[in-house]
Protein backbone atom coordinates (compact mmCIF):
# COMPACT_ATOMS: atom_id res chain seq x y z
CA UNK A 1 0.00 0.00 0.00
CA UNK A 2 1.11 2.90 -1.16
CA UNK A 3 0.46 6.65 0.11
CA UNK A 4 1.60 9.67 -0.94
CA UNK A 5 2.90 13.14 0.63
CA UNK A 6 -0.04 14.91 -1.38
CA UNK A 7 -3.64 13.54 -1.44
CA UNK A 8 -3.04 12.25 -4.71
CA UNK A 9 -0.03 11.42 -6.88
CA UNK A 10 -0.05 13.63 -10.21
CA UNK A 11 0.36 11.45 -13.76
CA UNK A 12 4.26 11.92 -14.06
CA UNK A 13 4.25 10.52 -10.43
CA UNK A 14 2.00 7.62 -11.31
CA UNK A 15 3.97 7.03 -13.96
CA UNK A 16 7.50 6.71 -12.40
CA UNK A 17 5.19 4.02 -9.72
CA UNK A 18 4.26 2.19 -12.45
CA UNK A 19 7.67 1.70 -13.84
CA UNK A 20 9.08 0.19 -10.92
CA UNK A 21 6.09 -1.68 -10.44
CA UNK A 22 6.54 -3.08 -13.49
CA UNK A 23 9.72 -4.07 -13.37
CA UNK A 24 8.97 -6.26 -10.39
CA UNK A 25 6.08 -7.68 -12.49
CA UNK A 26 3.36 -5.53 -10.58
CA UNK A 27 0.77 -3.19 -11.24
CA UNK A 28 -0.44 -0.10 -9.34
CA UNK A 29 -4.03 0.64 -8.58
CA UNK A 30 -5.41 3.43 -7.73
CA UNK A 31 -8.53 3.90 -4.44
CA UNK A 32 -9.99 7.21 -4.04
CA UNK A 33 -11.28 7.65 -1.13
CA UNK A 34 -13.12 11.40 0.11
CA UNK A 35 -10.38 13.40 0.72
CA UNK A 36 -6.90 11.25 -0.52
CA UNK A 37 -5.98 8.77 -2.42
CA UNK A 38 -4.07 5.51 -1.36
CA UNK A 39 -2.48 2.79 -4.14
CA UNK A 40 -2.32 -0.93 -3.87
CA UNK A 41 0.74 -3.08 -5.33
CA UNK A 42 -0.82 -5.60 -7.25
CA UNK A 43 1.24 -8.97 -7.47
CA UNK A 44 3.97 -10.66 -5.42
CA UNK A 45 4.85 -7.45 -3.78
CA UNK A 46 7.04 -9.20 -1.30
CA UNK A 47 9.94 -7.84 -2.86
CA UNK A 48 12.18 -5.64 -0.70
CA UNK A 49 13.87 -3.81 -3.77
CA UNK A 50 10.66 -2.73 -4.88
CA UNK A 51 9.31 -1.71 -1.89
CA UNK A 52 13.03 0.55 -0.90
CA UNK A 53 12.75 1.81 -4.33
CA UNK A 54 9.12 3.21 -4.13
CA UNK A 55 9.92 4.37 -0.54
CA UNK A 56 12.51 6.46 -1.37
CA UNK A 57 10.99 8.34 -3.73
CA UNK A 58 10.58 12.26 -2.84
CA UNK A 59 6.83 12.50 -2.96
CA UNK A 60 5.73 9.16 -1.06
CA UNK A 61 5.04 9.52 2.53
CA UNK A 62 5.18 5.75 3.43
CA UNK A 63 4.82 2.56 1.99
CA UNK A 64 2.99 -0.06 3.85
CA UNK A 65 3.43 -4.06 3.52
CA UNK A 66 0.42 -5.48 5.19
CA UNK A 67 0.37 -8.97 5.49
CA UNK A 68 -2.94 -9.58 5.33
CA UNK A 69 -5.73 -11.44 3.27
CA UNK A 70 -7.49 -8.58 2.96
CA UNK A 71 -5.36 -5.49 2.62
CA UNK A 72 -7.26 -2.88 1.72
CA UNK A 73 -9.84 -3.66 4.13
CA UNK A 74 -7.45 -3.58 7.13
CA UNK A 75 -7.45 -1.19 9.62
CA UNK A 76 -3.98 -0.56 9.11
CA UNK A 77 -4.05 -0.07 5.49
CA UNK A 78 -3.85 3.81 4.04
CA UNK A 79 -7.90 3.06 4.12
CA UNK A 80 -7.88 3.88 7.84
CA UNK A 81 -9.16 7.08 7.78
CA UNK A 82 -11.82 6.75 5.14
CA UNK A 83 -15.39 7.72 6.51
CA UNK A 84 -18.32 6.63 4.45
CA UNK A 85 -21.11 9.27 3.45
CA UNK A 86 -24.14 8.32 2.32
CA UNK A 87 -25.80 11.43 1.03
CA UNK A 88 -24.76 14.18 3.84
CA UNK A 89 -24.65 12.01 6.30
CA UNK A 90 -21.33 10.12 8.19
CA UNK A 91 -21.96 6.70 8.64
CA UNK A 92 -21.63 5.99 12.71
CA UNK A 93 -20.25 9.72 12.95
CA UNK A 94 -22.23 11.09 16.88
CA UNK A 95 -25.10 9.00 16.35
CA UNK A 96 -26.55 5.85 15.12
CA UNK A 97 -27.19 5.72 10.87
CA UNK A 98 -30.71 4.72 10.16
CA UNK A 99 -31.65 3.09 7.27
CA UNK A 100 -35.10 2.08 6.98
CA UNK A 101 -38.31 0.94 5.47
CA UNK A 102 -40.51 -1.57 3.45
CA UNK A 103 -38.96 -5.14 2.41
CA UNK A 104 -40.79 -5.10 -0.73
CA UNK A 105 -42.14 -1.86 -2.72
CA UNK A 106 -45.61 -2.99 -4.13
CA UNK A 107 -45.84 -1.75 -7.77
CA UNK A 108 -49.67 -2.03 -7.63
CA UNK A 109 -50.00 0.24 -4.62
CA UNK A 110 -47.43 3.36 -4.69
CA UNK A 111 -48.76 4.90 -1.71
CA UNK A 112 -48.22 2.30 0.83
CA UNK A 113 -44.78 2.78 0.57
CA UNK A 114 -44.91 6.74 0.44
CA UNK A 115 -46.86 6.87 3.15
CA UNK A 116 -44.00 4.97 4.75
CA UNK A 117 -41.18 6.69 3.67
CA UNK A 118 -42.92 10.35 4.26
CA UNK A 119 -43.44 8.40 8.01
CA UNK A 120 -39.79 7.06 8.07
CA UNK A 121 -38.79 10.25 7.46
CA UNK A 122 -40.39 12.24 10.39
CA UNK A 123 -39.39 9.30 12.60
CA UNK A 124 -35.88 10.92 12.01
CA UNK A 125 -34.19 8.29 9.58
CA UNK A 126 -31.27 8.58 7.86
CA UNK A 127 -31.82 7.17 4.32
CA UNK A 128 -34.75 5.17 2.81
CA UNK A 129 -34.69 1.08 1.93
CA UNK A 130 -37.09 -0.89 -0.10
CA UNK A 131 -36.96 -3.71 -2.24
CA UNK A 132 -37.60 -3.14 -6.25
CA UNK A 133 -36.22 -6.58 -6.95
CA UNK A 134 -36.20 -9.78 -4.85
CA UNK A 135 -34.26 -12.61 -4.02
CA UNK A 136 -37.19 -15.15 -2.80
CA UNK A 137 -36.20 -18.39 -1.69
CA UNK A 138 -39.22 -19.62 -3.55
CA UNK A 139 -39.69 -18.99 -7.45
CA UNK A 140 -43.18 -18.67 -7.18
CA UNK A 141 -43.47 -15.73 -4.93
CA UNK A 142 -43.60 -12.19 -5.97
CA UNK A 143 -39.98 -11.39 -7.47
CA UNK A 144 -40.14 -7.50 -7.37
CA UNK A 145 -40.98 -5.30 -10.69
CA UNK A 146 -38.88 -2.43 -12.75
CA UNK A 147 -41.94 -0.12 -11.61
CA UNK A 148 -40.86 -0.10 -7.84
CA UNK A 149 -38.31 1.58 -9.60
CA UNK A 150 -39.88 4.88 -9.92
CA UNK A 151 -42.01 4.59 -7.02
CA UNK A 152 -38.58 4.70 -4.35
CA UNK A 153 -37.04 7.52 -6.43
CA UNK A 154 -40.28 9.55 -6.38
CA UNK A 155 -39.84 8.25 -2.46
CA UNK A 156 -36.14 10.04 -2.49
CA UNK A 157 -37.73 13.31 -4.46
CA UNK A 158 -40.30 13.56 -2.06
CA UNK A 159 -38.47 13.06 1.42
CA UNK A 160 -35.08 14.26 0.70
CA UNK A 161 -33.77 11.32 1.76
CA UNK A 162 -31.09 8.87 0.11
CA UNK A 163 -32.34 5.32 -0.87
CA UNK A 164 -31.26 1.84 -0.37
CA UNK A 165 -31.90 -0.89 -3.46
CA UNK A 166 -30.95 -4.23 -3.72
CA UNK A 167 -29.46 -5.68 -6.99
CA UNK A 168 -28.56 -9.24 -8.01
CA UNK A 169 -27.55 -8.50 -11.59
CA UNK A 170 -25.80 -6.47 -13.53
CA UNK A 171 -29.19 -5.44 -15.22
CA UNK A 172 -30.41 -4.15 -12.51
CA UNK A 173 -27.01 -3.02 -11.13
CA UNK A 174 -27.10 -0.63 -14.58
CA UNK A 175 -30.73 0.36 -13.73
CA UNK A 176 -30.16 1.63 -10.45
CA UNK A 177 -26.46 3.09 -11.78
CA UNK A 178 -28.35 5.18 -14.21
CA UNK A 179 -31.40 6.00 -11.66
CA UNK A 180 -28.61 7.12 -9.61
CA UNK A 181 -29.64 5.49 -6.54
CA UNK A 182 -27.38 6.45 -3.63
CA UNK A 183 -26.91 2.95 -1.78
CA UNK A 184 -25.96 -0.71 -3.96
CA UNK A 185 -27.10 -3.67 -1.39
CA UNK A 186 -25.71 -6.73 -2.04
CA UNK A 187 -27.79 -8.94 -0.34
CA UNK A 188 -27.01 -12.02 1.51
CA UNK A 189 -27.12 -14.49 -1.31
CA UNK A 190 -24.46 -12.31 -3.45
CA UNK A 191 -22.15 -12.12 -0.60
CA UNK A 192 -20.02 -14.44 -2.34
CA UNK A 193 -20.65 -13.46 -6.00
CA UNK A 194 -17.83 -12.23 -6.76
CA UNK A 195 -18.21 -11.60 -10.46
CA UNK A 196 -21.24 -9.11 -9.03
CA UNK A 197 -19.11 -7.69 -6.65
CA UNK A 198 -16.02 -6.90 -9.03
CA UNK A 199 -18.62 -5.40 -11.73
CA UNK A 200 -20.03 -3.22 -8.86
CA UNK A 201 -16.39 -2.13 -7.66
CA UNK A 202 -16.12 -1.12 -10.78
CA UNK A 203 -18.81 0.67 -12.00
CA UNK A 204 -18.82 2.86 -8.89
CA UNK A 205 -15.71 3.60 -8.52
CA UNK A 206 -14.51 6.96 -7.81
CA UNK A 207 -18.20 7.62 -7.36
CA UNK A 208 -19.41 8.72 -3.66
CA UNK A 209 -22.38 5.53 -4.60
CA UNK A 210 -22.44 3.65 -1.05
CA UNK A 211 -22.87 -0.28 -0.98
CA UNK A 212 -24.30 -2.54 1.85
CA UNK A 213 -22.55 -5.63 1.81
CA UNK A 214 -24.84 -7.84 3.97
CA UNK A 215 -23.06 -10.78 5.55
CA UNK A 216 -23.63 -14.54 3.52
CA UNK A 217 -26.13 -16.48 5.45
CA UNK A 218 -23.44 -19.56 5.49
CA UNK A 219 -20.30 -17.71 6.49
CA UNK A 220 -18.23 -18.97 9.24
CA UNK A 221 -15.15 -16.62 9.65
CA UNK A 222 -15.82 -13.30 10.16
CA UNK A 223 -12.48 -12.88 7.65
CA UNK A 224 -14.58 -14.62 4.35
CA UNK A 225 -17.06 -11.35 4.89
CA UNK A 226 -13.68 -9.22 5.13
CA UNK A 227 -12.75 -10.82 1.77
CA UNK A 228 -15.83 -10.35 -0.17
CA UNK A 229 -15.69 -6.69 0.78
CA UNK A 230 -11.84 -6.66 0.02
CA UNK A 231 -13.23 -7.42 -3.74
CA UNK A 232 -15.39 -3.74 -3.83
CA UNK A 233 -12.65 -1.81 -2.53
CA UNK A 234 -10.43 -3.44 -4.98
CA UNK A 235 -12.35 -2.01 -7.42
CA UNK A 236 -11.90 1.13 -6.71
CA UNK A 237 -14.95 2.06 -3.92
CA UNK A 238 -14.27 1.99 -0.80
CA UNK A 239 -17.99 3.43 -0.12
CA UNK A 240 -18.81 0.20 1.66
CA UNK A 241 -20.71 -0.62 5.06
CA UNK A 242 -20.60 -4.43 6.26
CA UNK A 243 -23.89 -5.85 7.30
CA UNK A 244 -24.43 -8.25 9.60
CA UNK A 245 -28.13 -9.75 9.00
CA UNK A 246 -27.97 -13.39 10.87
CA UNK A 247 -26.61 -16.56 9.54
CA UNK A 248 -27.78 -20.10 8.95
CA UNK A 249 -28.22 -22.49 10.79
CA UNK A 250 -31.31 -20.62 12.84
CA UNK A 251 -30.88 -20.18 16.45
CA UNK A 252 -34.50 -22.13 17.25
CA UNK A 253 -37.46 -19.51 17.09
CA UNK A 254 -35.74 -16.37 15.27
CA UNK A 255 -35.36 -16.14 11.73
CA UNK A 256 -31.59 -16.76 11.75
CA UNK A 257 -28.77 -17.13 14.36
CA UNK A 258 -28.80 -13.22 15.06
CA UNK A 259 -25.04 -12.76 14.48
CA UNK A 260 -24.70 -9.02 15.73
CA UNK A 261 -21.62 -9.67 18.09
CA UNK A 262 -19.85 -9.94 15.44
CA UNK A 263 -19.08 -6.12 15.33
CA UNK A 264 -16.66 -5.86 17.44
CA UNK A 265 -14.45 -8.57 15.33
CA UNK A 266 -15.47 -6.60 12.01
CA UNK A 267 -14.38 -3.31 13.48
CA UNK A 268 -11.55 -4.35 15.36
CA UNK A 269 -10.07 -6.21 11.90
CA UNK A 270 -11.04 -3.18 9.66
CA UNK A 271 -11.88 0.19 9.11
CA UNK A 272 -15.45 0.17 7.71
CA UNK A 273 -19.00 0.71 9.20
CA UNK A 274 -20.65 -1.79 10.25
CA UNK A 275 -24.49 -1.21 9.90
CA UNK A 276 -26.75 -4.34 11.54
CA UNK A 277 -29.44 -5.65 9.99
CA UNK A 278 -31.87 -6.61 12.88
CA UNK A 279 -35.02 -7.37 10.54
CA UNK A 280 -33.36 -10.05 9.25
CA UNK A 281 -31.81 -11.43 11.80
CA UNK A 282 -34.76 -12.32 14.19
CA UNK A 283 -37.20 -12.31 11.25
CA UNK A 284 -40.72 -11.48 13.68
CA UNK A 285 -41.65 -7.70 14.64
CA UNK A 286 -41.46 -8.40 18.09
CA UNK A 287 -37.63 -9.19 18.69
CA UNK A 288 -36.27 -6.32 16.15
CA UNK A 289 -36.34 -3.67 18.74
CA UNK A 290 -33.91 -6.09 21.40
CA UNK A 291 -31.38 -7.32 18.80
CA UNK A 292 -31.33 -3.40 16.95
CA UNK A 293 -30.29 -2.37 20.84
CA UNK A 294 -27.85 -4.99 21.44
CA UNK A 295 -26.35 -4.28 17.75
CA UNK A 296 -25.28 -0.89 18.48
CA UNK A 297 -24.20 -1.76 22.43
CA UNK A 298 -21.93 -3.93 20.47
CA UNK A 299 -20.63 -1.32 18.63
CA UNK A 300 -22.59 -1.08 15.81
CA UNK A 301 -22.38 2.38 13.61
CA UNK A 302 -26.05 1.33 12.20
CA UNK A 303 -28.97 -0.08 11.34
CA UNK A 304 -31.52 -1.52 8.99
CA UNK A 305 -34.27 -2.07 9.70
CA UNK A 306 -37.69 -2.93 7.80
CA UNK A 307 -40.53 -0.57 8.46
CA UNK A 308 -43.77 -0.07 7.05
CA UNK A 309 -46.83 1.88 8.03
CA UNK A 310 -49.24 -1.23 7.60
CA UNK A 311 -47.35 -4.34 7.63
CA UNK A 312 -50.29 -6.70 7.57
CA UNK A 313 -50.97 -4.95 3.57
CA UNK A 314 -47.28 -5.42 2.92
CA UNK A 315 -45.24 -8.11 0.71
CA UNK A 316 -41.97 -10.14 1.33
CA UNK A 317 -40.96 -10.02 5.07
CA UNK A 318 -43.41 -6.70 5.50
CA UNK A 319 -46.28 -8.52 7.13
CA UNK A 320 -44.11 -11.06 9.92
CA UNK A 321 -41.39 -8.90 10.29
CA UNK A 322 -41.53 -4.66 10.00
CA UNK A 323 -42.18 -2.67 12.18
CA UNK A 324 -44.08 0.77 12.45
CA UNK A 325 -42.32 4.04 11.41
CA UNK A 326 -43.60 5.20 15.53
CA UNK A 327 -41.64 2.22 16.76
CA UNK A 328 -38.42 3.87 14.76
CA UNK A 329 -39.01 6.78 16.13
CA UNK A 330 -38.71 5.41 19.88
CA UNK A 331 -35.66 2.72 18.93
CA UNK A 332 -34.02 5.70 17.55
CA UNK A 333 -34.26 7.13 20.79
CA UNK A 334 -33.40 4.45 22.44
CA UNK A 335 -30.31 3.23 20.50
CA UNK A 336 -28.77 7.09 21.08
CA UNK A 337 -29.11 6.36 24.65
CA UNK A 338 -26.99 3.01 24.87
CA UNK A 339 -24.66 4.46 21.96
CA UNK A 340 -24.15 7.14 24.78
CA UNK A 341 -23.00 4.93 27.41
CA UNK A 342 -22.08 1.88 25.32
CA UNK A 343 -18.04 2.36 26.08
CA UNK A 344 -18.19 2.35 29.78
CA UNK A 345 -16.62 0.56 31.66
C1 LIG B 1 -33.77 -7.64 2.23
O1 LIG B 1 -33.02 -6.76 2.70
O2 LIG B 1 -34.98 -7.50 2.06
C2 LIG B 1 -33.17 -8.95 1.97
C3 LIG B 1 -33.69 -9.81 1.12
O3 LIG B 1 -32.07 -9.14 2.72
P1 LIG B 1 -31.09 -10.41 2.87
O4 LIG B 1 -30.28 -10.41 1.64
O5 LIG B 1 -30.33 -10.07 4.11
O6 LIG B 1 -31.97 -11.63 3.03
MN1 LIG C 1 -36.71 -8.43 3.54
Amino acid sequence: MIIPKANKLDALQLKEVEAIAGDFDCSILEIQGRNRCVYAILGDEGREVMFKRIAGLSFISKVDMIESPYKLMDRRSGLSDHRVRVGMTEVGKDQPFIIAGPCTIDPANPNLYLESAHALKEAGVHALRGGVWKPRTNPYSFQGDNDSLPIILQAREETGLPIDIEVMDSEQLKLALDAKVDVVQVGTRNAQNYCLLKEIGQLTAGSSTAVLLKRGRHMASPNEFIASAEYLVAEGNPNLMLCPRGTTPPLEGYRNHPDESITPLLKNRTWAPVVVDPSHSVGHADFVSACALASIAYGADGLCIESHTDPPKGIGDDPKQAIHPDKVRQLISACREVWKNRYLP
